[in-house]
C-alpha cells in the first residue's frame, strides 16, 4: 500500500495526558481511572489506554460493547467497564469479553443474574441525574443481593456548577453506600474531582480533564492542553481590496490581503460556528479565520504571517475553555467532534 501522509493531523501530547491524570489522581479518591468512551473523546482510545496504563491507571470506562471489543486485547492488569450495561443483544459480548457491565436498571440486573454466569459486575445508582441507574430505593430493596459487585457508581449532574445538587447527590450516594455492599464506590467525573476529596471515594472517573478540558476554574493552571489540530496550507493567494472570500461572501477585504487556504473544514468537526472567532498560528504568528468554514477548506488572513506558504502546517487555535466560551460548543463537543481525517499523531 502506498503511504500517503494526511494533510490533517491531530498532534497529541502524551506527557500532558499523563500529567493531567497524575494531577487528577492527587486530588482525592483512592484510585483514579479514565473514561475513554467515544474513542477516548476523539483522541484515540487505544493509545490513551496504553499511555495511562503505563502510568499506572488500572480502571477504564467505555460506553458500549463495540467500543470494548475494539480495545481487545487489553494491556495487562487493566479492568474495563461498559457504562451502558447489558441490553438483550449485548449478552454474548458481555459473557465473552474481559470487561464488566455497569448494570443500569432492575431489568439489566435480572438479565445479568440469569445470563452472567456469576461473573462480576458494576452497578450504577441514580442519585439525581435521572439518566441511567437504579433508583436508590430499588438498589436497597434487595434487587442486588448476591451479585458480585465490583464497583458501585453514581454520576453527578451539575458538578461543573456551584449547584446545591452536588451536596444532595453526595449525601444520597453515601446513603446508598451504607446499604449496598460493593468492593469499591465511585462518584466523581472530572468536575466532581474538583469539588474536593469528599467526592473521591475509592475510584474517580475523569474524562474531559485528562484530555485538556477545564471542568472547573480550580483546575486552571494544572491541566495541560493535549490535542493540537493542525492543517496544511493548500494555497496562498491575495484577495484584492473590495473582493470577498468564501461562500456567501461574508468577508470583504478592506485592503489587498494575503489569504491562506487550509485543508480542514466542517466535515472534520471544525464547525461553522468558528467563523468570526477562530484562528490559527504558524511559528507564533496569528492568522485569524476569515469568511465561512467550508466542508473541507478554511481561509485565514495571512497578513501577520508573511512567510506562510503552501505546504506549511497551521496549528489551529484549540485551547478548549476559551474556544468553548467563544464558539458556544462545549469542551466535550470540541474534542469528540474532531473527525476521522485527522491523523492522530502521539508525541
Ligand atoms: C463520561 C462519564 C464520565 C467522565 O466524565 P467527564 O465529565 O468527562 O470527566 C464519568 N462517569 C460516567 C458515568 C460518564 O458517563
Amino acid at each position: 500500500m502506498i503511504d500517503i501522509a494526511s494533510p490533517l493531523r491531530l498532534r497529541l501530547d502524551s506527557a500532558a495526558l499523563v500529567s493531567n491524570w497524575r494531577w487528577l489522581a492527587a486530588q482525592g479518591g483512592k484510585a483514579c481511572g479514565a473514561a475513554i468512551k467515544a474513542n477516548g473523546y476523539g483522541l484515540g482510545a487505544r493509545e490513551v489506554m496504553r499511555h495511562l496504563a503505563a502510568a499506572g491507571c488500572r480502571d477504564f470506562f467505555v460506553a458500549n460493547w463495540s467500543e470494548a471489543a475494539a480495545l481487545m486485547p487489553l494491556p495487562d492488569d487493566v479492568a474495563l467497564s461498559v457504562l451502558h450495561g447489558v441490553g438483550a443483544s449485548d449478552m454474548v459480548a458481555a459473557r465473552t469479553l474481559p470487561a464488566r457491565p455497569v448494570l443500569c436498571s432492575v431489568e439489566q440486573v435480572r438479565r445479568w443474574r440469569e445470563g452472567g454466569e456469576g461473573r462480576p459486575c458494576d452497578v450504577m445508582v441514580d442519585t439525581g441525574m435521572n439518566r441511567l441507574g437504579l433508583r436508590p430505593e430499588e438498589a436497597a430493596s434487595g434487587a442486588l443481593e448476591g451479585l458480585a459487585i465490583e464497583t458501585l457508581l453514581s454520576h453527578l449532574a451539575s458538578a461543573d456548577e456551584d449547584s446545591e445538587q452536588n451536596a444532595r447527590q453526595l449525601a444520597a450516594f453515601r446513603a446508598v453506600c451504607a446499604q449496598v455492599p460493593a468492593r469499591r464506590y465511585s462518584l466523581a467525573n472530572s468536575a466532581g474531582i474538583c469539588l474536593g476529596p469528599d467526592y473521591g471515594f475509592d475510584l474517580t472517573r475523569p474524562g474531559l480533564a485528562l484530555y485538556g478540558g477545564i471542568p472547573r476554574a480550580s483546575a486552571d493552571g494544572h491541566i495541560r492542553q493535549v490535542a493540537y489540530p493542525e492543517a496544511r496550507i493548500i494555497q496562498r493567494r491575495v484577495a484584492r481590496a473590495g473582493e470577498t472570500v468564501g461562500y456567501g461572501a461574508t468577508w470583504t477585504a478592506q485592503r489587498d490581503t494575503p489569504v491562506v487556504i487550509a485543508n480542514m473544514g466542517y466535515a472534520d468537526g471544525y464547525l461553522r460556528c468558528h467563523a468570526g472567532i477562530g484562528g490559527a498560528t504558524r511559528e507564533g504568528q496569528a492568522l485569524p479565520l476569515i469568511g465561512r468554514v467550508s466542508m473541507d477548506l478554511t481561509a485565514f488572513d495571512a497578513s501577520g504571517a508573511p512567510d506562510a506558504a503552501e505546504g506549511d502546517w497551521l496549528t489551529i487555535d484549540y485551547d478548549l475553555p476559551s474556544v468553548a466560551a467563544q464558539s458556544g460548543l462545549s469542551q466535550y463537543e470540541l474534542l469528540t467532534g474532531l473527525g476521522a481525517r485527522f491523523a492522530r499523531v502521539w508525541e
